[in-house]
C-alpha cells in the first residue's frame, strides 16, 4: 500500500502512490481524487471491490448503494475474489502490489496479485455499429477541440475509432494529454462522450448504448453488405418484384445480376448502376460516403442509376431499392419511357423491408480498454518481471481486470484488452501525469508465484482483507469466468 510521508508543519501528508507525490491537507483529497487525508491517514477513497462467486440461481446485483459492512464470512474463501478496483497503487516500482492475497481453492493454494496499474501506454478501441460514414480513415478524432485519437479501419457493419495512446497522452500539448486522459477514462467508465471527427461527423459514444451520429440515434446495425443482403433475401423477392437494388457504400447488390438472382432465374432487367463493378451484381463506389442511404451521401437512390437498357427493360418493370438496414426504402415502376416512377410499397415489399429490419441487431457502441502492463507494474508482482510475462504466456497465470476476462496479445509484454461492460462500474481512474489507472489482477498457484520470484513476504491470507477499512461486495457476473476456476490454467488436469 502507498505510504503517507511525515506530516508537514501545517498537517499535510504526502501521498507516494504515483510520481505526482501530492501533499494533502486534512480532510482533502489528492489531485486524482483517489487518495485523501482522513485524520492524518492516507486513505484510498473508493472501496475495495470484492466479488462473490455467483451461483446459477443467484441474480447479478449492482454495487450496493453505500459501503457494505463486512459480513465476517471468510470461511468459504473459494467464493470470494479480491479485485483491484479500489485496491490502490504502489510507487515506486519495486514495492510489492497493494494486495497479494492467498487462498485455498479446491485444495490448491492460490494467490492473486492485485493492483490498480498506472498505464501511460493505453487507450480505448471503440466499435460503433453504424453504416453512416463517420470520417475518413486516419482522420483525427477530437474532444473539446483536442485531438484524442483517430478513425481506424472499419469492420463489418461498424466504424472503428482508436482513442488515446501514449502519443496523445504524452506527445502533444499539456491540454491534449489531459483531455485524452479524460476521454479514455470516461469512455471506460461507460459515460457518454461527445466526439467530433475532422472532415466527418459528430458522434456521441457510450459503451453498451446506441451511438448518436450528428444528433441522430442509430437504431439498427445493418443485416450485411448489399451483396449479402441480396443473397439472404433473393428467394423472398423472386416472385414479388422484378429488380432489387440494395444500396451500400461498400458493396451495392443488384438482384438480377447477382449470382443469387441467376440461380433463381431472375431475368435481366437492363438496369445500369453508376459504380465500379466488382463481380456480377456487386458494385463498389456507387456514391460518396455519407450519412444517407446505406452509408452513402445520397438521399435520392435513383442518382446511382443510369438509363435502363431498352433491349432488356420493359414498361411496368417493378423495382425495390433498399438500404442495408431497411431504414431507407423506395418502390418504383418503369413508365412507357422506361423511367422509374415512385409508387407506394406493396404489402409484399413492406413485409420484405420489415424482414430486413427484423434481422438487424441493435446498434451499440463497444469500448475495449487496451493497456500494456509494463516493467514497472510487473515489478510489483515479482522481482524478476520477465518471468511474469512468461507465466502469463504459459497460462500458469490468469490475468483479469476488475474480475473480467481479458485478451492478452501474443508477442512480447502483457498487452491486454478488456470489454469495459464486463467490469464493475467506474473501475477506471487517472493520475495527472497524465495516465489511466485501471485494475489488473494476476492469479496463479502459490507455488508458481514463488517460482517466478514473487514478493512472498507480502502475501496475506484472504481473511486479512477484512482489515481493509472500506470494502464493497459485488456479486460476480455469471457471464464472466470465475478468475479462480482451474479451467483458466494449464495445469487444470
Ligand atoms: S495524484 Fe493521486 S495517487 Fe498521485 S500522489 Fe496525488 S493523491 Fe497520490
Amino acid at each position: 500500500m502507498p505510504e503517507a510521508g511525515p506530516a508537514t508543519a501545517d498537517g499535510k501528508i504526502r501521498c507516494d502512490a504515483c510520481p505526482v507525490m501530492c501533499y494533502i491537507a486534512e480532510g482533502r483529497a489528492g489531485a486524482c481524487d483517489r487518495y485523501a487525508n482522513v485524520g492524518g491517514d492516507l486513505t484510498r477513497v473508493d472501496p475495495l471491490v470484492i466479488l462473490e462467486e455467483a451461483g446459477e440461481d443467484r441474480a447479478v446485483v449492482p454495487f450496493l448503494a453505500s459501503d457494505a459492512e463486512w459480513d465476517g464470512d471468510m470461511l468459504n474463501t473459494a467464493e470470494r475474489f479480491v479485485t483491484a478496483v479500489g485496491a490502490g497503487t504502489t510507487y515506486p516500482d519495486y514495492k510489492p502490489a497493494p494486495f497479494i492475497v492467498a487462498s485455498e481453492v479446491d485444495g490448491v493454494d492460490m494467490v492473486t496479485v492485485v493492483t490498480e496499474g498506472i498505464f501511460s501506454y493505453c487507450g480505448a478501441k471503440v466499435k460503433i455499429d453504424t453504416d453512416r460514414h463517420l470520417g475518413p480513415e486516419r482522420a483525427l478524432v477530437r474532444r473539446d477541440g483536442e485531438p484524442v485519437g483517430h478513425v481506424t479501419t472499419g469492420e463489418y457493419g461498424s466504424q472503428m475509432l482508436s482513442i488515446g495512446g501514449v502519443n496523445h497522452l504524452t506527445g502533444g500539448g499539456k491540454r491534449e494529454g489531459r483531455v485524452t486522459c479524460d476521454a479514455i477514462m470516461d469512455l471506460c467508465n461507460r459515460e457518454a462522450v461527445d466526439l467530433t471527427i475532422d472532415g466527418g461527423a459528430s458522434v456521441t459514444v457510450q459503451a453498451g448504448q446506441a451511438p448518436v451520429v450528428d444528433g441522430e440515434r442509430e437504431n439498427r446495425m445493418r443485416v450485411g453488405c448489399g451483396s449479402a443482403t441480396i443473397g439472404m433475401f433473393a428467394r423472398q423477392w423472386r416472385d414479388h418484384v422484378d429488380e432489387v437494388v440494395v444500396v451500400d457504400d461498400h458493396i451495392t447488390g443488384v438482384l438480377s445480376e447477382h449470382q443469387a438472382g441467376k440461380v433463381l432465374d431472375v431475368p435481366p432487367t437492363g438496369i445500369k448502376i453508376k459504380g465500379r463493378r466488382s463481380t456480377p451484381g456487386r458494385y463498389f463506389q456507387v456514391a460518396e460516403p455519407g450519412t444517407g442511404w446505406g452509408g452513402t451521401n445520397i438521399t435520392d437512390p435513383l442518382t446511382i442509376l443510369g438509363d435502363f437498357n431498352p433491349k432488356q427493360a420493359w414498361p411496368g418493370l417493378t423495382m425495390l431499392m433498399v438500404s442495408t438496414t431497411g431504414d431507407h426504402s423506395a418502390y418504383y415502376v418503369l413508365d412507357d419511357d422506361l423511367k422509374p416512377r415512385r409508387r407506394d410499397l406493396p404489402d409484399a415489399m413492406r413485409f420484405s423491408v420489415e424482414r430486413i429490419q427484423e434481422n438487424c441487431e441493435p446498434a451499440l457502441c463497444s469500448v475495449m480498454f487496451i493497456g500494456g502492463a509494463g516493467g514497472s507494474l510487473r515489478a510489483g508482482v515479482t522481482e524478476n518481471p520477465v518471468k511474469l510475462t512468461r507465466s502469463v504466456k504459459d497460462t500458469l497465470t490468469y490475468v483479469s481486470s476488475g474480475g473480467a476476462p481479458v485478451f492478452v496479445w501474443p508477442g512480447g509484454g502483457i498487452t491486454f484488452m478488456v470489454d469495459v461492460t464486463r467490469m464493475p462500474e467506474r473501475s477506471f481512474g487517472y493520475v495527472p501525469t497524465p495516465a489511466i489507472v485501471a485494475p489488473i489482477e494476476f492469479t496463479m498457484r502459490l507455488a508458481d508465484y514463488q517460482a517466478l520470484g514473487g514478493h512472498m513476504k507480502a502475501v496475506v491470507r484472504l481473511e486479512k482483507v477484512r482489515d481493509v477499512a472500506r470494502k464493497r461486495n459485488l456479486a460476480a457476473s455469471t457471464d464472466n469466468p470465475w478468475p479462480m476456476d482451474r479451467l483458466n490454467f494449464r495445469w487444470r488436469g
